[in-house]
């Protein structure tokens, strides 16, 4: 399994065609498991994006314009260029995120459902008409595309990020320049080879890399933008949200989250025990929805405990993701392998035990051992702060009323899970998590048919489902009089 050199672009996309930065600026990208370095990407700043910016608004009124199956048509034909080569862009997903070749094709293939649903959506694009308070005059409610549309994403999803904000906004009629994470440029800039590959018109789709903030800024300001959708952390969205704010942009916004995971006396232990697994293992724990917390009532703390242990053990092997078997990859840089340590560190000052893992292995790369911690308490790192890494910290509690109490304790409200049996608590605790995403006796839930969303600090809008094109999209209302 050798990387696909030709797959990876070390330039930028604009209005069809291919270019360096201004400055010929460049930033070296690297492989998270070796070092190694993989090539470089174009250092761009604002006037890059203000190009491409300008590239989309002059391409935005003929895509508009096509019908929703003509838009959709192109929209599966990317799809079918992507999985024509879903091996080689796994390899190359894998090469530069990190995570094991399995889980990298599963993006691409979600990345597609992605694409595929909205291409289709796109045709369920409805409009109103409203009984009219005058007798002379019809009301008519239309949808219309919000013009140009500015994305940036970040690296834990290279390619299934960028394709669900990319689906709603072709599928609406929106055109696109898009930023991708440093760390991960390549899953994206395959965008603009698929798209030469399927001849989608110059400019509907632009992707530029280098200065974030500079961009970010071009993004915000440049008044032929009309929205900003953002995937990243809640201090980046703050950012970016005030400056489009000030800028009245549309946003849209999916930020960090501090995951919750709760296990009741009446679980089905199993079941959650690989539910964890799922949900706090995947991507080496680099995901906004992996769980952070795990609550764990007194009757089946233990019990539990031992469970997810030897889940750990049969489940979960470290390595570089290009090898067989590898399910845990290394973690996206050495700043990530500090903040999982810190994590542990803290977490065993302040009382806990360490049951398995808690370093880094002997190996080249940026790795670090699945850890499971007992005896967690709120006072630690890990109750506040999302570790983003593969550590499990097992916190303990007595009523289901204290459960609720500590799960909404933050700032934070994208995905929760619990582990329940009788069906009364599973309504009670759905109902009363303050949390746009529940799993009920699931660690895994998201698919494109249903909404992403967060609540609080952890997001505005929704991506995905019939309820994801509703931000790419403006309302308007006509009123035909004289009749
Ligand atoms: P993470 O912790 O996942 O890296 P970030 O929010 O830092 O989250 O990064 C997510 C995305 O936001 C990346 O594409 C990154 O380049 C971009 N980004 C970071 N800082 C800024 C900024 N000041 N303005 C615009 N984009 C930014």
């Amino acid at each position: 399994m050798s990387l696909n050199s030709a797959l990876v672009k070390q330039q930028v996309y604009i209005n069809g065609a291919w270019a360096d930065a201004d400055s010929g600026q460049t930033i070296a990208v690297s492989n998270p498991a070796t070092g190694e370095s993989i090539g470089t990407i174009p250092y761009c700043g604002r006037s890059e994006t203000a190009r491409a910016i300008a590239a989309a608004e002059a391409a935005f009124p003929a895509w508009k314009a096509l019908t929703a199956e003509a838009r959709a048509d192109f929209m599966h034909k990317l799809c079918d260029a992507v999985m024509d080569q879903l091996e080689d862009l796994a390899v190359l997903l894998t090469t530069e995120m990190g995570k094991p070749l399995a889980e990298a094709k599963g993006e691409i293939t979600l990345g597609v459902k992605y694409i595929r649903f909205f291409a289709e959506e796109g045709k369920r694009i409805y409009g109103d008409t409203i009984p009219s308070p005058w007798a002379d005059r019809r009301i008519l409610v239309t949808k219309e595309p919000v013009g140009v549309v500015a994305s940036i994403t970040p690296w834990n999803f290279p390619n299934s990020m960028i394709a669900r904000k990319l689906g709603a906004a072709l599928a609406s009629g929106c055109t696109m320049v898009m930023k991708p994470a440093e760390f991960t440029p390549y899953s994206a800039l395959i965008y603009g080879l698929v798209a030469d590959k399927i001849g989608l018109p110059a400019g509907v789709l632009n992707i530029v890399t280098g200065d974030a903030p500079a961009i970010g800024e071009e993004m915000c300001e440049n008044p032929a933008v009309r929205k900003i959708t953002f995937t990243g952390s809640t201090r980046v969205g703050k950012l970016l949200a005030a400056n489009a704010g000030k800028n009245m942009k549309k946003i849209s916004m999916e930020l960090g989250g501090n995951a919750p995971f709760i296990v009741f006396d009446d679980a089905d232990l199993d079941r959650a025990a690989n539910g964890a697994i799922a949900s706090k293992f995947r991507n080496s724990g680099q995901t906004c929805v992996c769980a952070n917390r795990f609550y764990v009532q007194a009757g089946v703390y233990d019990a539990f405990a031992e469970k997810l242990k030897s889940a750990m053990a049969e489940q979960l092997t470290v390595g570089n993701g290009l090898e067989d078997g590898v399910t845990q990859g290394p973690l996206i840089n050495e700043a990530a392998v500090e903040k999982v340590a810190a994590h542990v560190q803290d977490a065993l000052d302040k009382g806990g035990t360490l049951v398995t893992g808690g370093h880094r292995p002997d190996r080249t790369g940026t790795y670090f051992e699945p850890t499971l911690v007992t005896g967690a308490s709120q006072d630690m790192k890990v109750a506040h702060d999302e570790t983003f890494g593969p550590l499990a910290a097992l916190f303990k509690f007595d009523t289901e009323d204290e459960a609720i109490k500590l799960a909404n304790d933050t700032e934070y409200g994208l995905a929760c899970y619990f582990y329940a049996q009788d069906l009364g608590r599973c309504f009670r605790v759905m109902e009363a998590l303050q949390y746009g995403l529940v799993g009920v006796n699931e660690g895994v839930i998201t698919t494109e048919v249903a909404p992403f969303g967060g609540f609080k600090e952890s997001g505005i809008g929704n991506e995905g489902s019939k309820y994801g094109l509703d931000d790419y999209l403006n309302i308007k209302y006509s009123c035909l009089g004289g009749l």
